[in-house]
């Protein structure tokens, strides 16, 4: 059974999610600040996050800092304002996906059900891709440098994969956007998102960064063995 950590400060929201979420089948932990939050995360270890971004105590985005400097756990965010959406998604905070309020509650449980389901299914292509120090493991969701874990959020490791299963070629920013949010949700995002991801990506990857080539007014690349 995945456990959700619920972290909102409206109350009735906050039951609205728990309860529905519970029907479907999902133990919950919820917490109304951030404060709340990041205890109930450090102790419950959840699957997912669902974060609302304006909270007392601690707010969305230092929550997403602290967690992220050590965890790829993913997180949805609720958010009321469509123009945090870059800053939600990107360098800085690089959360996994964003609903804007008000919203449905069935449209964040398909949100959170997509996420799961992408960690917990094997992959589409059985690449296990080796190059160099660098290891994806596909299947486990996994991603090494000279067998050492490295730890990515869902989103890095898509952007990894799809440079992967491009097999070299480049990959416009658009593409990978479409790829990694669906048609609909990248309408919304900025492409300047990706260049954020990317950073991400290569400072996390070290010594290997350098195989995420970036192609000039073209976008990027993955530099195979
Ligand atoms: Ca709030």
């Amino acid at each position: 059974m995945k456990k959700i950590l619920i972290i909102e400060d409206e109350k009735d929201l906050l039951k609205l999610l728990k309860y529905n979420f519970e029907k479907e089948g999902y133990k919950t932990v919820t917490a109304s600040d951030g404060e709340a939050g990041l205890e109930a995360f450090k102790r419950e270890k959840p699957d997912l996050v669902i974060l609302d971004i304006m909270l007392p105590e601690l707010n969305g985005y230092e929550f997403l800092k602290i967690v992220r400097r050590d965890s790829g756990v993913p997180v949805v965010v609720l958010t009321a304002r469509k123009e945090e959406v870059d800053k939600i998604l990107g360098f800085e905070l690089g959360a996994d996906d964003f609903v804007t309020k008000p919203f449905s509650v069935r449209e964040v449980l398909a949100r959170v059900k997509t996420i799961l389901k992408r960690i917990e299914a094997p992959a589409r292509y059985q690449i296990h891709g080796r190059m160099g120090d660098l290891e994806v493991d596909f299947d486990r969701f996994e991603v090494r440098i000279k067998g050492r874990p490295v730890s990515l959020s869902t989103k890095e490791f898509d952007f990894l994969k799809i440079l992967i299963e491009a097999d070299g070629k480049v990959l416009s920013r658009e593409k990978i956007l479409e790829n990694v949010w669906g048609y609909d949700q990248s309408m919304e995002i900025d492409t300047r998102t990706i260049d954020q991801h990317i950073s991400r990506l290569r400072e996390k990857l070290g010594h290997e960064s350098e195989r995420i080539v970036t192609v000039k007014n073209k976008g990027y690349r993955i530099k195979l063995d």
